[in-house]
């Protein structure tokens, strides 16, 4: 496994392997590794020649009140880890070759990065949108690997993939979770173990969606009802949003009558959490 900081040595690597005619495949974390990142991870082995795990914490997607310094970092781990899968380029490249002191240069994608988590977190979109086409410019994927755990990040890249005519294809793979539904984040080790507890609200109250939504309810009001409801009775949870949208659009939905993305984010102590479920 090659490691590779420097942003011009990646790009001749990428260059030489796309002339061997190899595919490349791309993995954006920012480590504190878990199972989601490895599911990531195995797709691309699977499916492409090479993979390219980047490791990044991306200033640029922090707010200043937000956990950019105290963010979970354990490289040594995380390296072992991408080791133990078989990935074969990690790129760490540093902080101030990505963004030296005379950058200037954001992408924004309207509308979709004002919704969700774009409300409370309103830079949030355009520091993942400007280090993702960053790190594809750098590592030209074919195929680029994100999780559906962050539905509206995968939504919000596929739109600057296609609105910029980029020449990579976004693939979304599945939501890993913890035995109670929890799904995987690095944000989950702020948890303590009450937190950690009632951290599993956010997955009950998207299974009674789902429920609901596979008992024939269409009005996304009475959903969004009975999983706010749900998620008060839980002392330690505080509701950021709840959230039924048009899956591509996230154009929150009146009537369920299209495949609806039920999503939401909830405080539990300091720890912001995020999850979602397609309801089709
Ligand atoms: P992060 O390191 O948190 O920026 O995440 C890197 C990638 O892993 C993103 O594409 C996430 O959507 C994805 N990811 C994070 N958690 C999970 C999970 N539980 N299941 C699947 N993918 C995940």
């Amino acid at each position: 496994m090659k490691i590779i900081n420097n942003i011009e040595e990646m790009k001749e690597i990428s260059r030489r392997l796309k002339r061997e005619g190899k595919s490349i495949g791309l993995v954006p974390t920012m480590g504190a590794l878990h199972e989601g990142h490895l599911s990531l991870i195995r797709k691309s082995l699977h499916t492409m020649d090479k993979t390219v795990a980047s490791l990044f914490v991306n200033p640029a997607q922090f707010a200043p009140n937000e956990d950019f310094d105290s963010y979970p970092r354990d490289y040594d781990r995380d390296l072992a880890m991408f080791m133990r899968e078989g990935v074969d380029i990690v790129f760490m490249p540093e902080r101030n070759t990505v963004y030296p002191a005379e950058y200037k240069t954001y992408v924004e994608v309207h509308e979709l990065q004002e919704k969700l988590c774009g409300l409370t977190r309103p830079i949030f979109f355009r520091g993942v949108c400007t280090v993702v086409l960053k790190l594809f410019n750098i590592i030209n994927p074919d195929t680029a690997f994100f999780g559906q755990k962050d539905a509206q990040q995968a939504v919000v890249i596929k739109r600057m993939v296609a609105d910029l005519n980029m020449n990579v294809e976004i693939v979304v793979v599945p939501t890993v979770r913890e035995r109670d539904g929890l799904a995987m984040s690095s944000r989950n080790s702020y948890l303590t173990s009450e937190e950690r507890q009632a951290a599993a609200v956010l997955f009950k109250s998207l299974s009674l969606a789902r429920q609901l939504g596979q008992g024939g309810e269409k009005d996304a009001d009475k959903i969004r009802q009975q999983m706010t409801s749900l998620i008060r009775k839980e002392p330690l949870a505080k509701i950021d949003y709840i959230s039924i949208a048009d899956a591509d659009t996230l154009e929150e939905l009146k009537l369920i009558d299209r495949s609806a993305l039920a999503s939401l984010a909830i405080r539990i102590g300091k720890t912001r959490l995020i999850d979602n479920t397609v309801l089709e």
